[in-house]
Order: C-alpha cells, then sequence, then structure tokens
C-alpha cells in the first residue's frame, strides 16, 4: 500500500516515521522543506507537492494545522485533489471543523474518492510511541480497509459515525481536555501559594480521582518551567473557537468551554501563542 503523508510538524513526523516503521511505503510533504529532512534520512520518498504525493497514493494523510490549511492542501492549485486517483481515499487527522469536513468529503466523493476524518489525542509523546486514540467518521468499510495503518499510528480506534463524526468526537475531547488543563493550572497556583511541595502534590492528586492526562503529562512541566510546545496556545486557541462554535450550533449553555475559550482568547493577545498550552498558566503571574 502506498502512503502519501502530508505535514510534518510535531505530530506528523513521528506518525510517519511510525508508519514507515510498520513497513508502509511513504512519500511525504510539507510545505517547509526542512521538516522532511528526518523522513527522508529514515526511508521515504520526499516529493514537492500535495498533487505529486497523491498521484501515487493509494491513500493520503493529512496532518496540517487548521480547517484553512486542509482546504488549501486539499483543493488549491496543485493540491491532493488535483493529482489523486479514483478509487484512492484522503483520511484527514488534523483537527478542523465538522461542517467543512462533511463538506470537503462530498467534494472529494464527486472525485470517486472516499474521505475519512481521524483525529487524535495523545499529544507529542501519544504520536512518538505509536499509542494515539483516534476518533474515525466516515464509512465503516473505509476505515476497516485502513486500519492496519491507522494501528501503526495509534492505539485506541475508535468508529464514531459518518463524515465529521470523528471531529465532533474531538470537539468533546478538546472540552474535556481544556478544563482538565485549567484545573490542573489553578490547582497548582493554589499549591504553590499554600507553600506545598509541587512535585508531591502531582504525584498524590494524579493517582486519585482528579487525575489527568494534563496533570500527569503537563503539571511536571509548569513546575520546571518548561514551556516549550508539546500543543501550541495557537492550535489550542483554534480548536476552542471550534468547540466554541459546536456548542453554539447545538444551543446549549457550555460555561466551562466559554471560560476556557476567553482564556485561551487572553493568551493569544498576549502573545503567548508560541508556547505550549501549559503556557497558559502565565496569564498570572502568582
Ligand atoms: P505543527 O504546526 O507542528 O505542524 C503542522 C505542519 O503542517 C507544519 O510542518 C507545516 O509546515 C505543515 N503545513 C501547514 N500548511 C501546509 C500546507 N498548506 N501544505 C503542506 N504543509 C503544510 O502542528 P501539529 O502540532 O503537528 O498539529 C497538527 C494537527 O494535529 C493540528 O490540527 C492539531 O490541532 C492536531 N493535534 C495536535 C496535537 C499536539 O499535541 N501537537 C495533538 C492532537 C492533535
Amino acid at each position: 500500500m502506498n502512503v502519501g503523508f502530508i505535514g510534518l510538524g510535531i505530530m506528523g513526523q513521528p506518525m510517519a516515521r511510525n508508519a514507515l516503521s510498520a513497513g508502509f511505503a511513504v512519500a511525504v510533504y510539507d510545505r517547509m522543506e526542512s521538516r522532511c529532512d528526518a523522513l527522508r534520512a529514515a526511508g521515504a520518498v520526499v516529493l514537492h507537492s500535495a498533487a505529486e504525493v497523491s498521484a501515487s497514493a493509494d491513500v493520503v494523510i493529512t496532518m496540517v494545522p487548521d480547517t484553512a490549511a486542509v482546504e488549501d492542501v486539499l483543493f488549491s492549485a496543485g493540491g491532493v485533489a488535483e493529482g489523486i486517483r479514483p478509487g484512492a481515499v484522503v483520511i484527514d487527522m488534523s483537527t478542523i471543523s465538522p461542517q467543512a469536513t462533511e463538506q470537503f468529503a462530498a467534494r472529494l466523493r464527486e472525485k470517486s474518492v472516499e474521505m475519512l476524518d481521524a483525529p487524535v489525542s495523545g499529544g507529542e509523546p501519544g504520536a512518538i510511541a505509536g499509542t494515539l486514540s483516534i476518533m474515525v467518521g466516515g464509512a465503516r468499510p473505509v476505515l476497516d480497509r485502513f486500519l492496519p495503518l491507522l494501528q501503526s499510528m495509534g492505539k485506541r480506534i475508535v468508529y464514531c459515525g459518518g463524515n465529521g463524526a470523528g471531529q465532533k468526537t474531538k470537539v468533546v475531547n478538546q472540552i474535556v481536555g481544556s478544563l482538565n488543563l485549567l484545573a490542573t493550572i489553578e490547582g497548582l497556583r493554589v499549591a504553590k501559594a499554600a507553600g506545598l511541595d509541587l512535585p508531591e502534590v502531582v504525584q498524590a492528586v494524579a493517582g486519585g480521582a482528579a487525575g489527568s492526562w494534563m496533570l500527569s503529562n503537563l503539571g511536571p512541566k509548569i513546575i520546571a518551567g518548561d514551556f516549550n510546545p508539546g500543543f501550541s496556545i495557537r492550535l489550542h486557541a483554534k480548536d476552542l473557537r471550534l468547540a466554541n462554535e459546536f456548542t453554539q450550533q447545538l444551543g446549549l449553555d457550555t460555561p466551562g468551554t466559554s471560560l476556557a475559550h476567553r482564556l485561551f482568547e487572553e493568551a493569544m493577545k498576549q502573545g503567548l501563542e508560541n508556547l505550549g498550552n501549559q503556557g497558559l498558566y502565565k496569564l498570572w503571574s502568582d
């Protein structure tokens, strides 16, 4: 099976590498050429446009920042839709708008190309270890066909429904994750002000009912003053915009989502966009 992989950032690089290690033939493209170097060294073929990647691919994976980037990669001049063969499949693993996903899937179907939305959770550590949780929308038989490929990148692969259902599930994931992150930051601020030993607090709380991925993975980074991005504030703010939009469409009152959205927009205004999302801690100076 020939796999095309587009978007070799923090997540895409290790994911493409895991597909290679599992024995898939992988051709890659990123608009920043230097992002392809490590994959070339690992045995991937490096190509120079999304159309070139799709021309020889049975399946094209996209892992780019946002809705506009996916639309660009798929449908602009030199994009996937230009080169792709009927019967091939697009798997978008980026986190983007559920509604746009439905539209992209319909546009690709006109070319006899099926699309899966397959956003992921588990962060950079999960991408490196190949243990991501993958939430899949689209036709079930298409998922069944590409399950071994997704299994090379993730441990828990869950079928969520038709096109867009994977992205809707990812919205839920981002709401739960964002509130866990806010809780982690607030808890650590209180622990610090109370003069507690912070690593011990994380150890104690993480082992009980208040434990979370955010507390276990980002708590120690905050304590160490490590604000390097695994997942950037810019992308997290983008996800909360999607979440806010989606909950409004549903007509729901979601105070937690609104609060997280407001705080991430504030972090953007304060120029924190390139920090990791644990850098939200810097909104407070105590
Ligand atoms: P990133 O910014 O590190 O990487 C994105 C890559 O896409 C970059 O290398 C960029 O050059 C490339 N790119 C952008 N536009 C392109 C285009 N038009 N053509 C070709 N290449 C293009 O982002 P990331 O952290 O790897 O995240 C990718 C996606 O995964 C995002 O949707 C993000 O929300 C989602 N995600 C990220 C994490 C995380 O922890 N980083 C976790 C889960 C989901």
